[in-house]
């Protein structure tokens, strides 16, 4: 569909899908958003971060003085370098290196922003995130990791983190803590930058059921931390995440163009499978589900577009980003399992199985798709979002 981009954006697509396809990392691509299986595939990582970086693909929209691309750089030009790098099934940067970048630009000290700025951009240090733990994911607020003060300035850090993606590659965490107690509970958080090398940080990677290790427990046992770890003021944490966390949009589209490519997958497998001794695609069935599919994706690709619009010109609704967030992850959910429901026996096989169809995209993709359904939000509460500030129904 033609979403009616700008002329001059349509020759930046063109610059950016020759860049992705002369230095893409040659990893294989995988559902998701996925950490290195090894040192060879983080290394070619953060190679391509780093370029994605000098080449003003990636910060394009950090304040100039720290290496951005000034007023001319626009949320239509990051949404183009999401799109193209989906394209190209190529993987993100590693990390959460934007996120702490803009907590650092809206509240950090010169200080901060010198000592961990150009390794970012370098792609040589990584970034995690350490927000959610057992039993505060949803409500991010009750999180119970304390950092406590120690005589002589500093804090020790106490508590348990999960679900940190590319935890074990990293080398700073982005940090919540609970630095008073008796606050109410959004009120009593900080945040900070923690050396993911200090002692008493355990770090064990988990095996997900996709085989692969994409996020980590954290465990934080009197981690001492330096008293210029803090970002912004004291107790401010709460506000630092959530203006932080409202930065990135590249995601949303790139996510539209992904499921429009497995549109167009499914229908390849659908000519290549058969269904009652006949192949696939001329089953009335398979083709009512896959128009179906089809257009549930030209609305999710409207509803971004409409969004990403909005908020370039600043009239974003709280509730706009979470209806495309929720049409992403559940679409790609059915489209997953249609997928292996076409698939026949062959949907069994894991990838690595010579007999596995499409090398065993789709077995990877269903078993990843559930992620997107809870990642940086579940779909419960983007459901909850839209009905009360959307929909102005009781809590
Ligand atoms: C792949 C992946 C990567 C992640 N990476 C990171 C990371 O790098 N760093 C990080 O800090 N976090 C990360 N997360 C954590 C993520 O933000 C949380 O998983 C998410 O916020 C949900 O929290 P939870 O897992 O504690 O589930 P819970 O909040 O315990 O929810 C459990 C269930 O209850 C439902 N529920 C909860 N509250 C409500 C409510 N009020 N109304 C209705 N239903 C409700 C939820 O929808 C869910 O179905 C990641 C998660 C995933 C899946």
């Amino acid at each position: 569909m033609d979403y009616g981009m700008a002329p001059e954006l349509e020759e930046f697509r063109a610059e950016v899908r020759a860049f992705v396809a002369e230095h893409k990392p040659a990893i294989a691509p995988k559902a998701g958003v996925r950490s290195a299986e090894n040192a060879e595939e983080l290394e070619l990582l953060k190679v391509w971060t780093g370029k994605l970086f000098a080449a003003g693909y990636l910060g394009g929209d950090w304040p100039e003085q720290y290496g951005g691309a000034g007023p001319s750089y626009s949320a239509e030009h990051s949404v183009v370098v999401g799109e193209e790098i989906a394209r190209a099934r190529a993987p993100l940067m590693t990390g959460a290196g934007n996120l702490i970048a803009h907590a650092l630009f809206d509240f950090g000290t010169d200080a901060q922003r010198a000592r961990y700025l150009p390794g970012i951009r370098s792609g040589r240090q990584i970034f995690c995130q350490l927000f959610s733990e057992p039993g505060s994911g949803s409500d991010l607020a009750s999180l119970r990791t304390k950092a406590v003060p120690v005589d002589g300035g500093g804090y020790r850090v106490t508590g348990q983190k999960v679900w940190t993606t590319h935890g074990q590659w990293a080398d700073f965490g982005y940090l919540l803590a609970r630095t008073d107690a008796d606050a109410p509970k959004h009120k009593g958080i900080s945040a900070f930058v923690v050396d993911m090398r200090s002692p008493g940080i355990d770090i064990r990677p988990l095996r997900e059921m996709t085989g692969t290790s994409d996020f980590n427990e954290v465990f934080l046992d009197n981690v001492l931390i330096d008293a210029d770890a803090l970002v912004g003021d004291l107790n401010k944490g709460w506000l630092i995440a959530n203006s932080s966390l409202g930065h990135e949009r590249s995601g949303v589209a790139a996510s539209a163009v992904r499921l429009r490519q497995n549109v167009e997958a499914l229908i390849d497998l659908a000519k290549v499978v058969s269904r009652h001794g006949r192949p696939a695609i001329e089953d009335g069935h398979v083709q009512e589900r896959l128009g179906s599919l089809s257009a549930s994706v030209d609305a999710l690709s409207a509803l971004v577009y409409a969004n990403i619009s909005r908020w370039s010109r600043k009239t974003e609704r709280t509730y706009d980003a979470p209806m495309a967030k929720l049409l992403f992850s559940e679409i790609g959910v059915e489209m997953e399992r249609f997928a292996l429901e076409l698939s026949g026996e062959a949907g069994i096989l894991v990838e690595g199985d010579p007999d596995a169809i499409d090398r065993g995209r789709w077995q990877d993709g269903f078993l990843y798709a559930r992620a997107y359904t809870i990642a940086g939000g579940s779909s419960e509460i983007m459901r909850n979002i839209i009905a009360e500030r959307g929909l102005g129904m009781p809590r």
